[in-house]
């Protein structure tokens, strides 16, 4: 089965894919932007289940269930703060993506939906980080078969033009 790969623009936390994953900080404990939103949205048993998960290291992930979400799971990733580029931050970045689709495949889920990791508050510049989104995602793919569906899902207009550029540019 091929990957279908796509991005749409749109509130992650409406999505009904097998898994959403969160753009979380590495306590688990819910924050701003995305990760507020999905901790809202779940509602307060997310953040008792991520409560006893200890944590999650930069470019690694996590699985919780989804709560009140139409997705059944919520894979929480943490990506990294951008302090110029030279500190490992597309390889970290690129971790995030792999873990969290690794993460999904062991579990059996067969659609994942991913916001645009470390673009927000953590000030990763958006149009690599599409990029990196994009290459790591269509890479995966290249050798695991089980997933139906990775959306990209943006927020902003923008966000959405660069992923499409991305995935445009980065056809396999
Ligand atoms: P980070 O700390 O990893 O940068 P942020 O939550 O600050 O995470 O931002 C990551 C991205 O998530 C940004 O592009 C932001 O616009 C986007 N975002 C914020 N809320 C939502 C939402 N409800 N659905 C999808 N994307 C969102």
């Amino acid at each position: 089965m091929t990957t279908r790969l796509r991005a749409i623009r749109g509130d992650i936390t409406k999505l009904e894919t097998d898994a959403i994953v969160n753009a979380a900080n590495s306590s688990l404990l819910g924050g701003g932007g995305v990760d507020g939103a999905i901790h809202r949205a779940a509602g307060p048993e997310l953040l008792q289940e991520c409560k006893l998960l200890g944590g999650c290291k930069t470019g690694d992930a996590k699985l919780t269930k989804g709560y009140r979400l139409k997705a059944k799971h919520v894979i929480h990733t943490v990506g990294p703060i951008w302090h110029g580029g030279k500190s490992n931050e597309p390889e970290q970045l690129a971790s995030c993506y792999r873990r969290s689709l690794e993460i999904a495949v062991a579990s059996g889920l067969s659609s994942v939906a991913f916001p645009c990791i470390s673009a927000g508050a953590y000030g990763y510049p958006a149009k690599s980080a599409a990029e990196t989104a994009v290459k790591t995602v269509r890479k995966f793919v290249e050798t695991e078969t089980s997933l139906k569906e990775v959306l990209f899902c943006c927020f902003s207009e923008q966000d959405l033009q660069l992923y499409q550029q991305a995935l445009n540019e980065w056809t396999a």
